[in-house]
């Protein structure tokens, strides 16, 4: 018998509880002040069975401006831990992030839909996050100024900018949040995080995480709901100080916009359009491995996914043969059956994308090399595509396409090339593949990008700056720089001694 589909919504939430070791990280509520607040309004859908995973609230102006004051009253306590206190909270919340780092990774793929092994590797690094910044609130460093004046001495101290903002999207559903709230918590400001609607799950997993770790009521706050009324009170509420954002440059503009009323300091990591380039000098294995993780991780719905390749003539056809067997054997389904390695896209809008990126590529000439369509397992499921001779003034080449989709598009030189790559007006990642020293160090200084990778695809790490340039955004996350989002400088003079 077929269950109805109040059936399936009864069945959904107690499934997943019933499959974690601490059904407890499964919550259907926000997180204000210390206290987890309903009622569960709408559905969380897993994207692989479209079945409901359980309910969160739909808080508005109302909820966010509440929590926007916890965080305000909390910060005045906070900021006053000393960096050691708050180091030591972020490390036993790092500690109970790696000791239940399977039911966040459960959690995780449940609700965005990636390989389990997949989702294990973000919580990884979502907790490297904090462990890097609970080391990094104990170096907070300021300095001393050569005086200008015999009876003064000036310093810059850096302190905590106050209470912030974040914003988050679906792509990355546990390390978006670690990697904005924990340097937040480890300079001394308090958090309002509204998690993207479509994956609500893993950042309340988090936050009761946080909880147990000792993270003071009012600190760190998560609320679910109407992402624009919440998005215009961080940009309005006096309070507020940053406001961090991850997403599309289209709400990162509107954020922009916003956030001239008060004022607001903002973080933002906005769309890329990533070129992938293989000169005739790559080690084409390397190439075809680094083109395979970067294009297709977490299905290609990464903002530093290769989103264009370029191949030279001399390796065009090996390149292209030996990159489309590998996409031809890979196997999809459910994230959290044993060896899938591609899951479902996030809904049915990233089909209509992907979709229309083949279509008109085809329409200019393109070639299907492998897949190019919707998969037989139906939903938001989509074969892993490789097109060849595709021109580079296709769609795909000026858009992020955020789905399983290589365009590998031909290119004659080096200064041929580097042009098309930053004809764009996104900066977010580049790579290349290149043995040549002299090329690897022109070509990396050349592109417009805030981040390169040179013979590798995969370039994420806690320990280095990830940002954009032009459209892609604003400002650093991870790394030492990751922490000066979250302080002002003070300059001291202390004169008359
Ligand atoms: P994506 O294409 O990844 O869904 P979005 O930019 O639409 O990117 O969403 C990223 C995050 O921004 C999500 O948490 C979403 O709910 C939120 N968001 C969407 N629209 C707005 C808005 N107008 N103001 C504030 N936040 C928004």
């Amino acid at each position: 018998m077929i269950p109805t589909a109040a059936a399936q919504a009864k069945q959904g939430p107690s499934m997943l509880r019933d499959r974690l070791q601490d059904p407890a990280l499964l919550r259907e509520a926000c997180y204000i002040d210390g206290t987890w607040v309903g009622p569960p309004s709408f559905s969380v859908n897993n994207p692989a069975t479209g079945m409901e995973l359980a309910k969160v609230p739909q808080l508005s102006a109302d909820g966010c401006t509440r929590a926007v004051e916890a965080a305000e009253r909390a910060f005045l306590t906070w900021a006053k831990h000393t960096a050691k206190q708050r180091s030591n909270i972020l490390r036993k919340w790092y500690e109970l992030i790696v000791a239940n780092r399977e039911d966040l990774a459960l959690i995780l793929t449940s609700e965005q839909g990636k390989p389990l092994s997949e989702a294990l590797g973000e919580v990884d690094i979502g907790g490297a996050y904090v462990e890097f910044f609970a080391e990094e609130a104990r170096r907070i460093y300021g300095e001393t100024i050569p005086s200008p004046r015999p009876d003064a001495r000036l310093l810059a101290i850096k302190q905590p900018i106050g209470v912030c903002g974040a914003i988050t999207p679906w792509n990355f559903p546990n390390s978006m949040i670690t990697r904005k709230v924990s340097p937040a918590l480890a300079a001394g400001c308090t958090v309002v995080l509204k998690p993207a609607s479509e994956t609500p799950l893993s950042a309340l997993a988090l936050v009761a995480l946080a909880e147990k770790a000792g993270v003071p009521k009012g600190v760190f706050n998560v609320i679910t709901g109407d992402s624009r009324s919440i998005g215009k009170v961080f940009c309005e509420h006096p309070a507020v100080r940053f406001v961090g954002f991850t997403g599309s440059t289209e709400v990162g503009k509107i954020l922009y916009r916003q956030a001239s009323v008060g004022v607001k300091k903002l973080g933002l990591e906005l769309g890329g359009n990533a070129p992938f380039v293989v000169f005739d000098d790559a080690d084409i294995e390397a190439a075809v491995e680094g083109a395979m993780v970067s294009k297709y991780r977490n299905m290609g719905q990464t903002c530093v996914c290769a989103n264009r390749i370029y191949a030279q003539a001399g390796i065009y056809d090996e390149f292209v043969r030996k990159l489309s067997k590998k996409v031809a054997a890979m196997k999809i389904g459910d994230g959290t059956e044993q060896g899938v390695v591609q899951g479902p896209l996030i809904n049915m809008e990233a089909v209509d994308k992907i979709e229309r990126h083949i279509a008109d590529a085809v329409e200019r000439g393109a070639k299907v090399v492998t897949g190019g369509k919707r998969h037989a397992l139906g939903r938001s499921f989509f074969e892993p595509t490789v097109l060849a001779d595709v021109r580079p003034d296709s769609l795909v080449s000026q858009e992020e396409t955020f789905g399983p989709l290589a365009p590998v598009i031909h290119f004659k030189d080096e200064a041929d090339v580097i042009a098309m790559c930053n004809a764009s007006p996104f900066g977010l990642a580049s790579y290349f593949y290149s043995r040549d020293l002299g090329r690897v160090w022109r070509v990396a200084e050349a592109l417009e990008s805030g981040m390169v990778g040179v013979n590798t695809g995969l370039i994420t790490t806690e320990v280095a700056p990830f940002g954009g340039v032009k459209e892609s955004g604003l400002g650093r996350e991870g790394s030492r720089h990751g922490m000066e989002e979250y302080v002002e400088i003070k300059y001291v003079m202390m004169a008359g001694l």
